[in-house]
């Protein structure tokens, strides 16, 4: 823990929106009267029919329900694109940056418009209508945007499936929320490699049962032919032709669904986490606003996926309804050299940037000097997300990339809150390196022991939310009980972050990671079930367990514990047998990096793996494993540990 602090810079506390004062006036509001506060901020988008009711939430153990601005009526694609056009019809809504950096196209709102009614008219043609689900497997290209958006014009509900995931992790989710329709690209393109993204959705149809996908739209990204299903397939440029660009709004409830996103899953199968449409829109607009200090006119880039919560939130849905100018990049950090994100930021005069610390963690192996070649002069405020970052790396995101300048906003949030709801404001609150800082309006933090005891002052222990905000989500897809259970079970009356934080005497709070066992490779986080469910379906596997152990350039590595069957040999060839396995049946951000043969397993009496000890083995820890009398066959661990594998 850093003990350092960074006062605000005299400027931002002039010209932010929100100063120290102000700050506090507004939370001690939101959260003392809650119905008038968002009373008040969900004017913020247009309304078709206003709301008369504001907050309708329980938390109450059985009886878990969340609504907000319920009797209102909207449209989230109106609030991005239609209500701009007036006003700001020829300013640039995306700018987007290919894989190549000689190629790139920025995109008005008058022609966001266009290609969004285009779109929803293509859907429509294929019988796509309010409440149907509808996959999207996309790379960062600006049909994705188009896409999503087209959605929610028609009142289809979107389930983005990032472009990394192999087919099986793909047929897995167009299952859960039966969507008749995939939309694809021929191939993705990343880092100067190509993704075969139309040949995994042909092979994630063919691990579902006959006819459960009736269309599949195409897009041309890379040009090169692919197998097409004559009824079914149609490329989009083709049907895009054929149709007008007005297609009218659906009228939406404020909790009509708006999309689906599929959590990692570490506890079993994936969770498909609902957001409604009036809220989410409310908090991640205004979330937008307030922690970047948006101002109108500024250039924003956040360089997360799509296909992950903060693509929503934070690339299209929030800045959109801002009317902020938003950057789309479809590369990755390194290619074709460690200078890229820099160099994007100075062609584009980018203002505002975004990204993860793992991002941060990885350029930083290169030094300074691919960065400070780049000027970075347009950049006044730096952001996190994604995993604590540690102070190191924030200080060099600090002192390197934003030359002692640029504050940083460390924000903390899930795809489950559907906004930030830990992070400081840039005009009000102080820094300290490592530290998400205090909460956003309206959000109501507690820490709690493992018995539920709420602590005060300075503590540390299971982060928890009191009260309900607009962004939360509403339920886990098809399973409502599940919803209850995964979050408001383990402290009944609150909802159970799964993470674990210190709060210090500032009342700052530190997010030490999360309680369970998920783990956080590269930015992308996994569940270990789902590594070693993957692992345990080789013919070869008896059993595996997985954790993570710290790796200096992915935050995380993969360590996977495996029990072969009775007879197979533990050969080096099998080890890459099944690193290659892993990377088929998961995707390769899910490979292990270190696999070591166990003939057993710690396991409690009742038959559960003792992934604490598992994580001590993998780091090292040896001295610490703790109690081990529960343990089935204490003998096991002796075994573990003369046969650790050594770290790369
Ligand atoms: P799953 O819920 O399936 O296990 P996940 O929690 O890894 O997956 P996300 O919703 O994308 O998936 O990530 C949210 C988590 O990321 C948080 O609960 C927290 O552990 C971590 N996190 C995000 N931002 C921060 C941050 N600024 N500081 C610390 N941790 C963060
Ligand atoms: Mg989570």
């Amino acid at each position: 823990m850093s003990d350092k602090v960074y006062d605000v810079p005299a400027a931002w506390a002039h010209k932010a929106y929100v100063d120290d004062a102000k700050y506090k006036a507004m939370y001690e509001a939101s959260v003392k009267d809650p119905n008038a506060f968002w009373a008040e901020h969900g004017k913020r988008i247009d309304w078709f029919h206003p709301f008369t009711k504001v907050k309708n939430t329980s938390y109450d153990p059985g009886h878990v329900s969340i609504k907000w601005f319920e009797d209102g009526i909207t449209n989230v694609a109106y609030n991005c694109v239609d209500r701009h056009l007036a006003e700001r019809g020829d300013q640039v809504a995306i700018i987007w940056e290919g894989d190549d950096p000689s190629e790139s196209k920025k995109i008005t709102y008058r022609e966001l418009s266009a290609e969004v009614n285009k779109f929803a008219n293509v859907l429509r043609n294929r019988g796509v209508e309010k409440g149907d689900r509808v996959t999207i497997y996309l790379p960062m290209i600006p049909e994705a945007a188009y896409a999503m958006l087209a959605c929610a014009r028609l009142g289809a509900v979107h389930s983005v499936v990032f472009g990394g995931f192999s087919p099986d992790s793909l047929s897995g989710r167009v299952a859960d929320c039966a969507s008749k329709c995939i939309i694809t690209a021929d191939e993705g393109l990343r880092g100067g490699r190509k993704v075969p993204l139309k040949a995994n959705v042909d092979a994630a149809i063919n691990l579902l049962p006959p006819d459960s996908v009736d269309h599949v739209v195409v897009v041309r990204r890379t040009g090169a032919a692919v197998d097409m299903t004559p009824g079914r397939d149609v490329y989009y440029d083709e049907a895009a032709a054929l149709v007008t660009d007005e297609c009218p709004a659906e009228h939406m409830n404020a909790e009509d669904p708006l999309f689906i996103l599929y959590t990692s899953g570490s506890t079993g199968k994936p969770k498909g986490v609902l957001h409604t449409t009036g809220g989410y829109l409310v908090y991640a607009s205004m979330t937008h606003q307030y922690v970047f200090d948006y101002h109108p006119g500024e250039i924003y880039w956040c360089t997360a996926d799509v296909g992950w919560v903060t693509g929503h939130s934070y690339i299209l849905y929030g800045p959109l309804a801002n009317g902020a100018t938003t950057l789309m990049f479809e590369g990755v950090p390194n290619y074709p050299s460690v200078s890229r994100f820099w160099e994007v930021i100075d062609k584009h005069q980018v203002n505002i940037f975004y990204t993860a610390p793992t991002a941060i963690r990885s350029l930083m192996q290169a030094g300074e000097e691919p960065v400070k070649k780049t000027s970075r002069s347009s950049l006044r405020l730096l952001g996190s997300v994604g995993e604590p970052i540690n102070p190191e790396a924030w200080e060099w995101y600090h002192r390197v990339v934003g030359d002692n300048r640029c504050p940083i906003v460390d924000t903390w949030w899930q795809t489950e809150t559907g906004g930030i709801l830990i992070t400081p404001l840039p005009g009000a609150i102080k820094l300290k390196p490592g530290s998400a800082t205090l909460p956003f309006f309206g959000v109501v933090p507690e820490v709690v022991d493992a018995e539920g005891k709420v602590l005060s002052g300075a503590c540390e222990g299971n982060l928890v939310i009191a009260d309900s905000w607009p962004g939360q989500m509403r339920t886990v897809y098809g399973d409502h009980e599940r919803f209850e259970q995964t979050y408001f079970s383990t402290y009944p009356g609150k909802y159970f972050t799964g993470d674990g934080c210190r709060r210090d005497a500032d009342g700052y709070y530190w997010i030490t990671g999360r309680v369970d066992d998920v783990i956080n490779v590269s930015g992308h986080r996994m569940g270990t079930a789902e590594v070693e469910s993957a692992l345990v379906a080789h013919p070869k596997v008896s059993e595996a367990a997985v954790v993570g152990f710290p790796h200096d350039i992915k935050g995380q590595g993969i360590y996977a514990y495996v029990t072969l069957m009775a007879g197979e040999e533990p050969t080096e060839a099998l080890r890459k047998e099944l690193v290659a396995w892993v990377r088929k049946e998961i995707g390769p951000i899910a490979s292990p990096d270190l696999i070591q043969f166990a003939p057993g397993l710690p396991k409690t009496r009742s038959g559960k793996i003792m992934r604490r000890i598992l994580r001590k083995i993998a780091e090292d820890q040896f001295e610490s494993l703790g109690d081990t009398s529960t343990l089935a066959d204490p003998g096991v661990v002796d075994d573990l540990i003369s046969n650790r594998q050594n770290k790369r």
